[in-house]
């Protein structure tokens, strides 16, 4: 993040004929984006979004998981059950 030199206020990016500048909020003021400044930004962004991103798949996740987990117990029991029945049955 970066800060205007002479207001102090928060300088924001903005694009201008095809190329990046951080302008301030509150004067206005403008100056053209350097690569660090605009690798903090972006850096920023991406963290936040993957952030954002990792807990929602996870709340979504988890009780699909739990479900899915409860189907497959029931389907191998179901399974063992029916095994243990044909076998017995061979047995006799
Ligand atoms: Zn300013």
């Amino acid at each position: 993040m970066r800060f205007c030199p002479r207001c102090g206020g928060l300088m924001v990016p903005v694009k201008k004929d095809g190329k990046a500048y951080l302008r301030c909020q509150r004067c206005g003021y403008e100056e053209e984006m350097k690569g660090s400044d605009a690798k903090s930004y972006v850096d920023k962004k991406s963290v936040e979004k993957k952030g954002a991103v990792i807990v929602e798949s996870y709340e979504e996740k988890k009780p699909d998981e739990e479900e899915k987990e409860l189907k497959e117990d029931y389907v191998k029991q179901l399974l063992d059950n029916l095994y243990e029945t044909e076998s017995e049955q061979e047995e006799d």
